[in-house]
């Protein structure tokens, strides 16, 4: 049977022509494409929508796809800064963002992501919903950096929390392996986070920064 949960669960949705124009256009400008699964993606609209975030901060862009189904659950009044190493993705996600109508919302900042997010906490901005989804032995970095900048009650989630199950074999201890394990950890311990790991897709992590009164 070729049919699998994921693909089963896909095919109850309508065609997404935003979404699918993202994967266009990484096929056309040969780029691999490791954008969020369609149904992470709609988990991300849903927990922004939920939460009721009008600022989130994405870190790693590729072509928009996870950009578009962030802002997508945001308020009309909502800003999405997404912070992309590689200036041509970033023109090509806000080239997405834009075509899915959403190009108003977004603001990509260009370079290290760390470097950027030094900037936006000395600017004195915040944010009340994160997304990590960048480079991997900077997890437990992103994910200080987004306490410092977190608004009480705002959710962190993570991609790839499992590293295809390099994080949970023994055997596997390089440096992307070893920050994930850290960073899984801080998910599970920090007493300033209420987290949860989800063993779907790649590995999902989510938290939320504790209020003070918590
Ligand atoms: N979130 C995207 C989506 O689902 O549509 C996929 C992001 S892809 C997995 C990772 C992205 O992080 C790439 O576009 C890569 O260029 C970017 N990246 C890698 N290292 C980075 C760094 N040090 N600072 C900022 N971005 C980085």
């Amino acid at each position: 049977m070729d049919r699998t949960p994921e693909s089963y669960f896909d095919a109850l949705y309508e065609t997404d022509a935003d979404l699918e124009r993202v994967a266009e256009c990484l096929r056309e400008a040969g780029m691999r494409d490791i954008s969020v699964a369609a149904g992470y993606g709609r988990l991300l609209t849903l927990l922004v929508s939920a939460s009721g975030a009008v600022n989130a901060l994405e870190i790693g862009a590729l072509g928009g796809y996870s950009g578009i189904c962030l802002a997508r659950g945001l308020p009309a009044k909502g800003k999405l800064v997404s912070l992309e190493l590689q200036s041509e993705y970033a023109e090509l996600a806000k080239a997405n963002l834009t075509a899915a109508g959403h190009g108003d919302k977004v603001e990509y900042l260009v370079g290290e992501a760390a470097a950027n997010l030094r900037q936006l906490k000395e600017s004195g901005a915040s944010f009340d919903f994160f997304f990590i989804d960048a480079d991997k032995e900077n997890y437990p970095l992103y994910l200080e950096a987004c306490l410092e900048l977190a608004n009480p009650g705002a959710i962190i989630a993570a991609d790839n929390t499992l590293l295809r199950g390099k994080t949970i074999d023994p055997a596997k201890q390089g440096p992307s392996v070893q920050a994930l394990r850290q960073f899984n950890l801080t998910i599970a311990r920090d007493a300033r986070l209420q987290g949860v790991h989800l063993p779907a897709y790649d590995g999902l992590a989510l938290a939320r920064v504790k209020a003070g009164a918590d």
